[in-house]
């Protein structure tokens, strides 16, 4: 079994994310919140979704611990909890892991506490990091994502924290804006977390395949070491580049409940894979609202024979899609009639 570092020196790392927006679609939490409760009411249900995304291609399964911080865990009553949920949820993705020789990440998230107008917000925030940290070290876990951040400022607080607890930091930023919330391009945000030790940097979250390849550029162009990029599989756009300003029809938020029909196809999200490594970026992945169809299909564009390929689509056996001499009358009858 190789480490994170070593994968990512012969080929691309595939790495599967939006644990928290899928089990809240399936009835597992709760939206608002979005804590991981999970974990604890229903680990059957995180151990099964670690599974799909593994079967599906993941390299890495990511420890379902997003909002499972102190002050998430405050606001829903349920601080008492906090060490069982990280270690369990640590536990769980060992498990998962381990069949399909995957690595297992700690996961680190914006705190929505950091403020850098506040004297003693950062050190508050630290402390949350430290002890998520902590629990990712004692459970073994091979390397800790800390994501979806708007600040630099925030983000360089989870890095060294992850730096002190001696495991490699994947940081990624969620660039909703042209810019981080403190004001440094995201290319230049990414350039001084590599320079203070971070082993891959990027973006995830927030952005589609087509709002977030700009950025990626730049970042690719700029910093020397590993790139990251998992966009959420969204059709946004110059006008709603990130999800949470897409719009429906009567202008109503889409974001997050209401995302549905600007879904991309499990091979929109296979074309991204293929950009992203053709840019040269090699931690490549997908975020809220990922399916395992589409972590299959990334997969499978980049030369991947994950175990759920087994089912991979057949058309030419499919009634309506198959060979046109054989077309039933039933089929005729939906499609009209077919030249031979
Ligand atoms: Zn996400």
């Amino acid at each position: 079994m190789k480490n994170l570092m070593d994968r990512l020196s012969i080929g691309i790392v595939l790495v599967a994310e939006g644990y928290v927006f899928e089990l809240e679609r399936r009835g597992f939490l709760k939206a608002g919140p979005f804590v991981p409760e999970a974990v604890l009411e229903h680990p059957a249900a995180v151990a099964g979704l670690h599974e799909e995304f593994l079967r599906a291609g993941s390299d890495v399964v990511v420890a379902c611990t997003y909002y499972g911080h102190r002050a998430k865990l405050q606001a829903v009553g349920k601080e008492d909890r906090l060490e069982t949920l990280n270690v369990s949820a640590l536990k769980l993705a060992k498990e998962a892991a381990e069949p399909f020789d995957a690595l297992v990440a700690g996961n680190l998230s914006n705190t929505w506490e950091y403020d850098p107008a506040v004297s003693n917000s950062a050190a508050a925030v630290r402390a949350i990091f430290d002890e998520q940290v902590g629990w990712a070290v004692q459970e073994g876990a091979d390397f800790i994502i800390a994501e979806t951040f708007g600040h630099l400022g925030e983000a360089r607080l989870a890095l060294e924290s992850i730096k002190a607890g001696g495991l490699p930091a994947v940081i990624t930023f969620s660039p909703a804006t042209g810019e981080s919330c403190d004001g440094y391009s995201w290319e230049n945000a990414c350039q001084q977390l590599y320079d203070e030790g971070a082993e891959v940097v990027g973006l995830n979250c927030g952005n589609g395949p087509a709002t977030m390849l700009p950025y990626l550029k730049k970042i690719r162009n700029q910093v020397g070491g590993h790139v990251a990029a998992l966009p959420v599989p969204y059709r946004t756009t110059e006008d709603q580049p990130c999800f949470q300003k897409l719009k429906l029809p009567d202008q109503a938020s889409a974001f997050p409940l209401s995302l549905d029909p600007f879904l991309l196809t499990r091979y929109e999200m296979a074309d991204f894979a293929l950009t992203a490594r053709d840019m040269g970026i090699n931690y490549i992945g997908i975020c809220c609202g990922a399916g395992p169809h589409h972590v299959r299909a990334m997969a499978e564009a980049l030369g991947r024979k994950p175990a759920a390929a087994k089912y991979s689509p057949d058309m030419s056996l499919h009634p309506i899609f198959g060979d046109k001499d054989t077309r039933t009358q039933h089929v005729e009858c939906l499609l009209g009639p077919v030249e031979k």
